[in-house]
Formats: C-alpha cells, sequence, structure tokens
C-alpha cells in the first residue's frame, strides 16, 4: 500500500533476500526492472545502485531522463547471481530490453513484465505475470499488413517508446521512409533506425496525433481512442496469456500488472492452477 492506494507491483523475499519488481519500492534489496515504459521502470531507479536492468533497458532510461543509470545491467538471456540466488532472464518480445526474471531458490518463481511472445519464457513454479489484456473481449490478430497498406501520406500514433521502434522496424523493411516527432526520432536512433526528414508516414505519440491533420490512424489493440485504428499489440491477448500459463506450466499464478478479470482468473484455476491478484495478497505499507 501507498498511502490509501494499492500499489501496481509486487516484492518478493527469498530467505534473506528481497527483490523488488518494477515500481515497488523497499528500504533494502535489489529492484529487478523488467523494462523502460514509465508504469514500470520507477523514476528513482534510474540513480539507484541496487537497480538491476537490461543494457538496453538502461540505454532508454538514459537517454529518456538524460542521466546516468546508476544500477547493475546484463544482457537479457544472461544469467546472474544475487546473494547466493541464481537469477536467469529471457526475452519477452514486449519492446527493446524487456527481460524476464527467473530465480531459482527452493522453487522457481518467472517475473514477467509486459509480454507480447512468451515463446522464450521457461518452466516454472510461481509464474508472476501482467493481465493487460486480461479480458476474454481482448481477443485481436495483429494486423502488420495494413501498416504497410495505409502508408500513403499517412499520421501513425503510437507509444513513443517501444512501439515506435517496432514500427519504424516493420516499415524499413518494407522500403517505406517515415519521418518522426523529436523523442520518437531520438530513440529510433538509439537502436539504428533510421529516419527520414519527410516520408509515407509520420510517426507521432498517442497524444500529439489528435492535433494532426490528414489521414490519420492510431497503432494498438485499445480500443477506447476514438480514430481509425490499426491493431499492433507489444502485449499478449487473452488468448495468448492462458497460452503463456499453458507453456510456463506453474502450480500457481499471481497477476500482478494489468486487469485480471474475474473469467481470466476462473479460467486458470479451472485449469487446476491456483490464481491470485496482488489485492489477495498480504500487504504492508509503504513510506511515502
Ligand atoms: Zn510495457
Ligand atoms: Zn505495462
Amino acid at each position: 500500500m501507498r498511502g490509501s492506494r494499492t500499489a501496481p507491483h509486487l516484492s518478493l523475499r527469498f530467505r534473506e533476500v528481497e527483490f523488488h519488481i518494477d515500481t515497488s519500492r523497499g528500504y533494502d534489496g535489489f529492484n529487478l526492472i523488467t523494462h523502460a515504459h514509465s508504469d514500470h521502470y520507477g523514476i528513482r531507479n534510474i540513480s539507484n545502485p541496487s537497480a538491476i536492468a537490461s543494457v538496453e533497458t538502461a540505454m532508454i532510461l538514459q537517454e529518456i531522463s538524460g542521466k546516468e543509470f546508476k544500477g547493475m545491467t546484463f544482457r537479457t538471456g544472461e544469467r546472474f547471481e544475487i546473494d547466493g540466488l541464481k537469477v536467469s532472464t529471457y526475452r519477452t518480445g514486449h519492446m527493446h530490453g524487456s527481460s524476464a526474471f527467473l530465480i531459482n531458490s527452493e522453487s522457481k518463481v518467472l517475473v514477467t513484465g509486459d509480454v507480447r511472445d512468451y515463446s522464450h519464457l521457461p518452466e516454472c513454479d510461481v509464474l508472476i505475470c501482467e493481465a493487460t489484456y486480461g479480458s476474454p473481449e481482448h481477443v485481436f490478430e495483429e494486423e502488420i499488413h495494413r501498416v504497410i497498406e495505409e502508408a500513403n501520406n499517412s499520421t501513425y500514433g503510437v507509444y513513443p517508446i517501444g512501439k515506435a521502434q517496432r514500427v519504424g522496424r516493420i516499415l524499413h523493411e518494407y522500403g517505406i521512409a517515415f519521418s518522426a516527432d523529436r523523442k520518437i526520432r531520438r530513440l529510433c536512433h538509439l537502436f539504428g533506425i533510421e529516419t527520414a526528414e519527410e516520408g509515407e508516414v509520420h510517426l507521432t505519440s498517442t497524444r500529439n496525433i489528435f492535433g494532426m491533420t490528414g489521414r490519420k490512424f492510431i497503432l494498438t489493440a485499445q480500443k477506447f481512442y476514438r480514430l481509425p485504428r490499426i491493431v499492433v499489440s507489444d502485449h499478449l491477448d487473452y488468448r495468448g496469456i492462458i497460452g503463456m500459463i499453458h507453456h510456463c506450466n506453474p502450480s500457481a499464478v499471481i497477476f500482478y500488472h494489468g486487469k485480471p478479470t474475474h473469467e481470466l482468473i476462473e479460467e486458470v484455476k479451472d485449469m487446476g492452477i491456483p490464481t491470485s491478484t496482488l489485492s489477495d495478497l498480504d500487504r504492508v505499507q509503504i513510506k511515502k
């Protein structure tokens, strides 16, 4: 709890070692950062020597904050050891640098962060995962072909961090030049994705697109924007979440981020797997 609000993330204790996941804060221990989206990294972790993030996550945090990342870094796919606990890391396909952590204690505990592709994730005993699209109404197919087809003097609204680079790469693959807002440009260049002065497409943020004229689309699986939509998602849909749980084959699931619905929890329980959300767990008061 932070004041009267429930924090969106959690801390885990293994014997003497504490891991605080994403924005979760503690007085001691280590902060595992799954990726560089603002609802996950926790702004103070940039200058936190106990923060642990992938090299790419650290690069993005430095670029957007202008500050040096003071924590420890790893390359996604590597293993490291903290106070005798082995931690393995895995790609999740959500964005550059996004990593899941498998903590090898008496049981194997996997914390996923946000996930688009679960195929690299390992089996585990306890799966702690997101549920951004944790409602049966969110079943979708991506429309990558439309990203190409609609590229005709168009403006695309995208999340500047992550989604913009993915869409930029797709456009490049098809030889389509694009221009972009400054922030998007800087992040594209960080990962060697070229932008043009002028192109068939202009990439802007999901906020700025509303002030734009001409052909415009928002690239998301969310349904709440009142603009023509092209479905491109950096998250699993509802069936994908179920698929990930089958794949990781856990004995228990905890949903820690996003919106797990009653239907999702019941479906996982019907698979014979005990399932919790953060509100089912013991809560502690965190100082502001
Ligand atoms: Zn994210
Ligand atoms: Zn998220």
